[in-house]
C-alpha cells in the first residue's frame, strides 16, 4: 500500500497550488488523471481579476462579484477572494508567469464581463496555459511527487474522517489504495454533463461525485453557467476577452442587440444575461440565416490588435471552422462552461469531514454564487487551492495515521470488476449522449417545470439502463472505455442533482432561469441548496447565505 500524508487529486491550477504549499512542512503526492499540462486550466485564455490598480479597489471587486453572483455568493468568501487576489497575482509573477504589459511595464489589464473596472490581468488569450506552466515548474522544483494517468474512483472516509482512495492505474492497469490523512480534491468542473460545452473531454465531475458517493453533501449544483460565446456546432471557447478589447455581438438584422438588454453594460453585461439575450434573439428568428447562433464580431479592432491580444482566437477560428475573424465574424452560441455549485468547503478549503479539503472548480466556497464572473475563477483556483494547502499541512500534523479499511477497496474491486467482466449490455457512450443531449435540451439556460420533471424521468431511466452497462475493451491496461463507464455513473449523478435542485428552484437567480418562475425570489430563495447522498432519491436542504455589507437589490447592468 502507498502512503502519503496528504493526496492530492487534480493537477489543474488548484491541485498545484494547493501542492506547492502543503509540501513546505508535509509528505504530498499528486494524482492526476492526465499530465499536468493537460489539466482544463490550460485551455483559460481570457485572464484573471485583481484589483492591483491605484484606481481600483477590492471593495470593488468584491461588490461586483457579490451583485454578479445574484447576492448568492457568501460575502465573508468572497472578501477573501478579492483581498488576497493581488498578493496572489504578484506571487505568481514572480514566480515566472509572463503576463502581458502596459507600456509603463505593469501588468496589463482588460475589460471582463459584469465588473466596473478593467481588472482582469492577462497574458495574451493563452493566460491559463502560462499560469499552468508556472505552476508545473514549481512543482518540478519542489520535487513533489506526480502519480500521472491514476484514474481516481473512490474517497474513502470512515466514521468521519479521511482514510485516503482507490485510484485506477492506467498503465499498470491495477486498482491501487494511497492511503492518506488527509485528501484535497481538485479535479476541476463538469461541463461534459452537457452537449455543447467548453470543457475538455475530462470535465466529467469525477471529483464531486466520488465525495457525494462516500456521504458528503454538495452545494447549489442547479447553478450551471453558459458561456455566451463558444463557436458554432463546437461548443469551444472564444474568449471573453474578445468583447474586453472591443468585439460585438450583432444578429440577423446586423443590429447591436445587446442594447436592448444591458444598455449601459452592452456586450460586457454579465454571462448569464448575455447568454439569455443570445439565445432569445435565437429563438426570435433573429439568428443569422434564421440558424441557432449570432455573430461575434472583431473586424473593427484591425489585424494588429487581433493578432497580438487574441492570438489563440485567430487560431481556433481557422482551424475549427474556417472562419478568418480579422475579415469575417465569428458564429457563435452558448456553450455550457462552468459549474458553480460543488464540494462545500470554508475559506480554508475544509469539509465536513475530517482531513477532506477542495479547492477550484470542483469546491463550492462560495464565491460565485449563481453566476461566476469572468477572471474570477482562476483566482479562485490560486487563492484557494493555497489556502487549502497551508490548512491540510496544518491538519496532518495534528492527527496520527488511521487504518484503511479492507472492504472500502474489496467494494470497489468488486464494482470495476463487474463492468469489465459483463459479457452483454449497453455501451456507455450511448447512455452519455442521451443524457448531455437532454440536459442541453431541458435544463439549459432556459428551464421550466415540465421540461425538467421529463429530464429527471429521463435521467431515472439512464441510470437504472446503466446499471447493466458493458466495456468492449476487455484489457486493464489503459482502458478509456472502461473510464468512460466510471465518468458516465459520475455524470448520471450530478445530472440529478443539477436537475433536482433546479426543479426546486422555483425562481431565477443567475444561471438559473425559468420561464415559468422569472423573478427571483429573495423572501424564498435566498439561501444554498445542500444536496445529500442516496442511491436512489437525493435529497435536499437549505443552508443560509452569509450577507455582511451588501443587502440584496434589482441586478442592472
Ligand atoms: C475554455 C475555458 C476557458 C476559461 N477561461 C477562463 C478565464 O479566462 N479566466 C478564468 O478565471 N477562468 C476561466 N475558465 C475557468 C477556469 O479555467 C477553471 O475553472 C479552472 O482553471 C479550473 O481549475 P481546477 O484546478 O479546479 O481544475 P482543472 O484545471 O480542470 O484540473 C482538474 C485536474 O483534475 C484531474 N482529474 C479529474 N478527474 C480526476 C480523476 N478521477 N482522477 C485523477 N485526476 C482527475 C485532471 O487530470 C486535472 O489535472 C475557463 C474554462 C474553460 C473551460
Amino acid at each position: 500500500m502507498i502512503n502519503h500524508e496528504i493526496v492530492i487529486i487534480g493537477a489543474g491550477l488548484a491541485g498545484m497550488r494547493a501542492a506547492i504549499e502543503a509540501s513546505q512542512s508535509a509528505d504530498v503526492a499528486i494524482l492526476t488523471r492526465l499530465h499536468p499540462m493537460r489539466a482544463h486550466s490550460g485551455a483559460a485564455q481570457g485572464g484573471i481579476n485583481a484589483a492591483i490598480d491605484p484606481d481600483d479597489s477590492i471593495e470593488s471587486h468584491t461588490f461586483d462579484t457579490v451583485k454578479g453572483s445574484d447576492y448568492l455568493g457568501d460575502q465573508d468568501a468572497i472578501a477573501i477572494l478579492t483581498s488576497e487576489a493581488p498578493r496572489d497575482i504578484y506571487e505568481m509573477e514572480h514566480m515566472g508567469t509572463v503576463f502581458s504589459r502596459k507600456d509603463d511595464g505593469r501588468i496589463a489589464q482588460r475589460a471582463f464581463g459584469g465588473q466596473n473596472f478593467n481588472r482582469c490581468c492577462y497574458a495574451s488569450d493563452k493566460t491559463g496555459h502560462l499560469l499552468l506552466q508556472t505552476m508545473y515548474e514549481q512543482i518540478l522544483k519542489h520535487n513533489i511527487k506526480l502519480y500521472e494517468d491514476w484514474y481516481v474512483t473512490k474517497l474513502v472516509i470512515e466514521d468521519g474522517s479521511v482514510r485516503g482512495v482507490v485510484a485506477y492505474d492506467q498503465i499498470s492497469g491495477k486498482l491501487e489504495v494511497v492511503r492518506a490523512k488527509a485528501v484535497i480534491v481538485a479535479t476541476g468542473g463538469a461541463g461534459r454533463i452537457y452537449s455543447v460545452t467548453s470543457n475538455a473531454h475530462i470535465c466529467t465531475g469525477d471529483g464531486m461525485a466520488i465525495v457525494f458517493r462516500a456521504g458528503i453533501p454538495l452545494r447549489d449544483m442547479e447553478f450551471i453557467q453558459f458561456h455566451p460565446t463558444g463557436l458554432y456546432g463546437q461548443g469551444i471557447l472564444v474568449t471573453e476577452g474578445c468583447r474586453g478589447e472591443g468585439g460585438y455581438l450583432t444578429n440577423n438584422d446586423d443590429e447591436r442587440f445587446m442594447k436592448k438588454y444591458a444598455p449601459t453594460k452592452m456586450e460586457l453585461g454579465p454571462r448569464d444575461l448575455v447568454s439569455r439575450s443570445i439565445w432569445t434573439e435565437i429563438k426570435e428568428g433573429r439568428g443569422i440565416d434564421g440558424k441557432d447562433f449570432v455573430h461575434l464580431d472583431l473586424r473593427h479592432l484591425g489585424k494588429d490588435k487581433i493578432l497580438e491580444r487574441l492570438p489563440q482566437v485567430h487560431e481556433l477560428c481557422l482551424n475549427y471552422i474556417g472562419v478568418d475573424c480579422i475579415t469575417q465574424p465569428i458564429p457563435i452560441q452558448p456553450t455550457a462552461h462552468y459549474t458553480m455549485g460543488g464540494i462545500p468547503t470554508d475559506a480554508w478549503g475544509e469539509s465536513q469531514a475530517k482531513g477532506l479539503f477542495a479547492a477550484g472548480e470542483c469546491a463550492c466556497v462560495s464565491v460565485h454564487g449563481a453566476n461566476r464572473l469572468g477572471g474570477n475563477s482562476m483566482l479562485e483556483t490560486i487563492v484557494f487551492g493555497r489556502r487549502a494547502g497551508v490548512k491540510a499541512a496544518e491538519f496532518v500534523r495534528s492527527v496520527e495515521w488511521q487504518e484503511f479499511p479492507d472492504h472500502a477497496f474489496s467494494s470497489e474491486q468488486k464494482r470495476i470488476t463487474e463492468i469489465m467482466e459483463r459479457k452483454e449490455g449497453e455501451k456507455p457512450w450511448t447512455i452519455r449522449s442521451e443524457l448531455q443531449d437532454v440536459m442541453m435540451m431541458k435544463v439549459g439556460i432556459f428551464r421550466d417545470g415540465k421540461e425538467m420533471s421529463e429530464a429527471l424521468q429521463k435521467i431515472v431511466e439512464l441510470k437504472n439502463r446503466a446499471k447493466n452497462i458493458c466495456v468492449d475493451d476487455k484489457s486493464w491496461l489503459y482502458n478509456t472505455d472502461l473510464v468512460g463507464a466510471l465518468e458516465l455513473q459520475n455524470l448520471l449523478l450530478l445530472a440529478e442533482l443539477i436537475t433536482l435542485g433546479a426543479l426546486a428552484r422555483e425562481e431565477s437567480r443567475g444561471a438559473h432561469y425559468r420561464n415559468d418562475f422569472p423573478t427571483r425570489d429573495d423572501e424564498k430563495w435566498l439561501k444554498h441548496t445542500v444536496a445529500f447522498y442516496d442511491e436512489i432519491n437525493p435529497r435536499l436542504e437549505y443552508e443560509d447565505v452569509t450577507i455582511t455589507t451588501y443587502q440584496p437589490e434589482a441586478r442592472k447592468y
